[in-house]
């Protein structure tokens, strides 16, 4: 686009490279612990101001879904390209969204009217609904803070251990519980909005395949889904984003039970780790458009008019870390001394110190590169990517590949049909 970058770094990031590709960098958290660094609002609007920065992308992590961050940058005159502040605040708030998605007349899992704090609440909750039941975070995300509950014994206890977690994750005890929804598929569907009201959607993702509740392989779009249940998701995702006057991008997640009936789960109100999928097959570049609509273009000025947005074959996207799976994925650190990766038309990579002499530290989250294969269809996305997988070569960390070779070359995952339980009922992958 032409645009000059600025970014930011950790003292622990200062080998990184996204320092090295931006034209400009700048240390922050002088003194900070590696994480608080990059969370330290004021210093990073004040290095903004410094240096002339005009707009500012919150990436996909630490302040990239804060509406206090979002806020600031707006009062120091500069641009935030992602969703307004208030936006941001009543979707990152589980129980502000959920009551968002019934009043735009979208089904949400059955769950508490608001946060609770007393076990008895969720209590009366599991004796209405029945068992069994999730707690969550209620200011939380990222699957941490998430306590299933089989039945009234393990309540309480359930209750307590959801509870500190949550105060010491997020900084907020408060929790909240809905029902829990048996081997369900996570379907999730991409939006853009501008800031006249008009909404597009992308298709859907599916990303059924989760460890601990997050994420680890992406699909686009969702093999084997009923048409009129995908008809549905994405109807619906349109209308609670048209109704909370949703600008830039934005993700509505959905869970779709055994019974093949969709529930409003949560929006993610920020660009996610797995929208290169969704970039595959439409050929939209969501960062690109959300900058032009920061810039106040309309999505109609920008050529995004839903009936010329289409999808095209399938993409796959493989999230490669620095996590041994055969020693139940303990985060490896320490020299890359060798690296090598998959390539060739319809791969792509999107990768962070992914090369000879990266170093690979303890204090971020493990993801090394993103590895996306676009073909003409689901069976011919998965050779692809099992072709790439096969190309790298790391040395000096061990690294997730192995694992998500296993799942490439499952039977039940070729054949498109997984839910989230697939990694938990097979642990043959992590051999
Ligand atoms: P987070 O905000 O931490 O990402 P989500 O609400 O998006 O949490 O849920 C993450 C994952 O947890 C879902 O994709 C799903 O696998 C599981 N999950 C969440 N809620 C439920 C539920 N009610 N029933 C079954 N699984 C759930």
């Amino acid at each position: 686009m032409g645009i000059r970058t600025v970014a930011v770094y950790s003292n622990e990031d200062k080998q990184s490279t996204h320092r090295l590709k931006a034209d400009e960098s700048y240390l922050i958290g002088k003194g900070l612990a590696p994480v608080a660094a990059y969370l330290n609002i004021p210093e990073i609007v004040n290095v903004a101001k410094e240096y002339d920065v005009d707009a500012i992308h919150p990436g996909y992590g630490f302040l990239s879904e804060n509406a206090d961050f979002s806020q600031a940058v707006i009062d120091a005159g500069i641009k935030f390209i992602g969703p307004k502040p208030e936006t941001v605040r009543r979707m990152g708030d589980k129980v502000l969204a959920r009551e968002a998605a019934i009043a735009a007349g979208v089904d949400v899992v059955p769950g508490s009217d608001g946060p609770i704090t007393q076990w008895e609440e969720a209590l009366q909750f599991c004796e209405k609904y029945g068992y069994p039941a999730i707690l969550k975070a209620a200011y939380g995300g990222g699957g941490r803070g998430m306590r299933i509950v089989n039945n009234k014994e393990d309540l309480r206890d359930q209750f307590e251990r959801a509870t500190s977690e949550a105060l010491s994750s997020f900084g907020n005890g408060a929790l909240f519980i809905e029902k829990y929804l048996v081997k369900p598929r996570h379907i999730e569907v991409q939006i853009l909005g501008d800031a006249t009201g008009d909404i597009v959607h992308l298709y859907e993702r599916d990303c059924s395949v989760q460890r601990r509740y997050q994420k680890v392989v992406e699909i686009a779009p969702a093999a084997f889904l009923d048409p009129a249940v995908r008809q549905k998701i994405i109807d619906d995702a349109v209308k609670l984003t048209k109704f909370v006057g949703y600008q830039n991008a934005g993700t509505v997640e959905f869970l779709v039970d055994q019974e093949n009936r969709p529930w409003f789960i949560e929006v993610n109100a920020r660009l996610q780790v797995e929208h290169t999928v969704s970039e595959e097959v439409t050929g939209v570049d969501l960062v690109q458009s959300q900058i032009r609509i920061a810039e106040g273009h309309t999505l109609k000025d920008l050529g995004l008019i839903q009936d010329n947005i289409h999808c095209n074959g399938a993409a796959i996207q493989c999230r490669v870390t620095t996590e041994d799976p055969a020693n139940a994925f303990h985060p490896d650190t320490g020299r890359i001394e060798v690296f090598r990766s998959g390539e060739g038309m319809g791969i792509r990579i999107d990768a962070a110190n992914a090369h000879a002499g990266a170093q690979i530290s303890p204090y971020y989250d493990s993801l090394l590169a993103k590895v996306i294969a676009h073909a003409d269809s689901h069976p011919a996305a998965i050779n692809k990517m099992i072709r790439a997988l096969m190309e790298f070569r790391i040395r000096g960390v061990k690294t997730s590949i192995p694992f998500l070779l296993n799942v490439m070359n499952n039977q039940a995952f070729s054949k498109g049909y997984v839910d989230t339980s697939f990694i938990d009922s097979n642990p043959e992958l992590t051999q």
